[in-house]
């Protein structure tokens, strides 16, 4: 057994044992939590030594690097998601290997999205990334417009709708953000049974997250430990 892997392995089980009390404090399942490891700017043989310690669910943030990464490790028994900012031009090469994209964002990318996909002979299951800060410039649709974005994707061929997805901005209470999000995953559910997921809570934030009510936990640094490159 290599020494990254033994690292490796003794991190997750801590984030094991985070989300373990988290759902516990929660009064919540463990099984309503999925834990995806965001293994961006690290190399492929990590994703390698995670799938043989159990991790099924990888996230990456980049094109190309997440599609070089899938295709070198090549395991069908893992699922990749796509969380990072996504360019038009680029939604037809990660409608390839991507299984989920957390970051639709608007009808523009929908519509590439759902074309690539269908070309692909492929299915994605979608979440609306919600901006959770009008002020800091991320990514995401508004909340109010969000109902009208899920519209879009549900009646989309290729795609399905799976819930919504946030980033809390940093250096703030996370908890009334978490809260904006889970209510615009509540009214999309309302109309839709798939969009379930609420994908939420990183390294910092992942209690809260829980607490919120997140079924997808995008996990990095906490896991692969503080990246080389600022993202
Ligand atoms: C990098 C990244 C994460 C993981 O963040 P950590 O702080 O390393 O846990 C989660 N979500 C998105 C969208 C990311 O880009």
């Amino acid at each position: 057994m290599s020494e990254r892997r033994d690292e490796l392995s003794c991190r997750l089980r801590a984030i094991e044992r985070r989300i373990g009390a988290a759902c516990a404090a929660a009064g919540r399942p463990r099984d309503d939590v999925h834990l995806i490891v965001v293994t961006k700017t690290y190399p492929a043989s990590d994703v390698v030594d995670l799938a043989s310690l159990g991790v099924r669910d990888i996230g990456e943030n980049r094109h190309p690097e997440a599609g070089r990464k899938c295709a070198e490790v090549d395991d069908p028994a893992l699922t990749w998601h796509f969380v990072g900012a996504l360019q038009t031009k680029k939604a037809n090469q990660v409608a390839r290997y991507a299984d989920w994209v957390h970051s639709v964002d608007r009808p523009k990318l929908v519509r590439s999205l759902s074309t690539a996909a269908e070309l692909a002979g492929r299915e994605l299951q979608c979440l609306i990334e919600v901006r959770l800060s009008g002020t800091d410039g991320r990514a995401g649709v508004d909340p109010g417009a969000a109902v009208e974005l899920a519209e879009a994707v549900a009646e989309s061929p290729g795609l399905v709708l799976r819930g919504v997805m946030g980033v809390a901005p940093l250096g703030e209470d996370p908890a009334p953000s978490f809260d904006v999000l889970r209510g615009v995953r509540d009214r999309l559910v309302a109309d839709h049974p798939s969009a379930t997921a609420m994908s939420a809570g990183m390294s910092e934030d992942m209690e809260a997250a829980v607490a919120a009510g997140a079924t997808h936990l995008r996990i990095g640094r906490a896991v692969l430990g503080e990246r080389p490159i600022v993202q």
